[in-house]
């Protein structure tokens, strides 16, 4: 429930690869039921901070907490049973399964009566399994990706894919949801779609969104605040048309 979403509070983000600084003493704060956004050139420490967020890679230095919860350290499955749920910036649907299977696979988490139970036919686990159902035709509808609920996922057009990718972190009833260049290598009108499906996110569900995108459209519309890194150093911050007037951010960007 959104009252419950706590705020992200990133501090002092630093992420070393051998010889390279991907993530420089970065802070931000996304609060409760707002989008903020992580932008800037490629090889700016997007995705790197997205890594760390969920899991993926450790934090150098510097500390991530979510309310009352650290995040800093903990393996992506704890990170996501706290209710942080991720897209990636390329996907990877499993090849034959359908859009309904691939939207179950954000349910694995919320299963409680476990597989022992659903493989012995328990009531419970009937009734879990139910719900599971129920709430991935929501979600397809939510997304527009009712139809396609038989179709194999891997089959469809590559936009449609990324919105299936969108609908299973969803699928995981995050209160935390990071967007890794969700519109990226989408027509224009998947992109309208998508964009529209977001802001529901925020809107109708009261989700907190980090999303990292390219398409500043879509991010002057959405964000209500910009984060801008380059080199893995924070250069700006503060709400979209503020950001984008921004010098240091016009000069990264122009590649002076
Ligand atoms: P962005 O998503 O902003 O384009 P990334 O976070 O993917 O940037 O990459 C930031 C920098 O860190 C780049 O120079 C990239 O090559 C480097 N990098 C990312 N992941 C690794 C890794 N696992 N090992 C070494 N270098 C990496
Ligand atoms: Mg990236």
């Amino acid at each position: 429930a959104p009252g419950q979403t706590p705020s992200l509070e990133v501090r002092d983000l630093t992420v070393r690869f051998a010889g390279l600084t991907a993530l420089d003493a970065v802070s931000f704060t996304v609060a409760p039921g707002s989008l903020h956004a992580v932008i800037g050139p490629n090889g700016a420490g997007k995705s790197t901070c997205f890594n760390v967020l969920s899991g993926v890679y450790r934090a150098s230095a510097g500390h991530v907490h979510f309310g009352p919860d650290e995040l800093t350290g903990l393996p992506p499955h704890r990170i996501a049973a706290l209710g942080v749920a991720r897209t990636f910036q390329n996907i990877a649907l499993p090849p034959y399964a359908t859009v309904a299977d691939s939207l179950m696979l954000g349910r694995h988490r919320l299963t409680k009566a476990g597989f022992l139970a659903a493989g012995l036919r328990l009531p419970s686990a009937a009734r879990e399994a139910e719900r599971h159902r129920e709430r991935v035709q929501e979600i397809a509808e939510f997304t527009g990706l009712e139809r396609y609920l038989d179709h194999p996922a891997a089959a469809l057009p590559y936009g449609l894919q990324k919105l299936v990718e969108l609908g299973r972190a969803l699928c995981m009833e995050p209160r935390l949801l990071l967007l890794d260049e969700p519109v990226a290598g989408m027509t224009s009108d998947e992109r309208r779609r998508t964009a529209a499906v977001i802001a529901g996110v925020r809107e109708g569900l009261g989700i907190s969104v980090v999303l990292v995108e390219h398409d500043m459209g879509v991010v002057m519309r959405l964000a209500d605040e910009v984060t801008v890194l380059d080199f893995g150093r924070r250069i700006a911050s503060g709400p979209p048309a503020e950001v984008q007037r921004d010098p240091e951010v016009v000069r990264a960007y122009l590649g002076d």
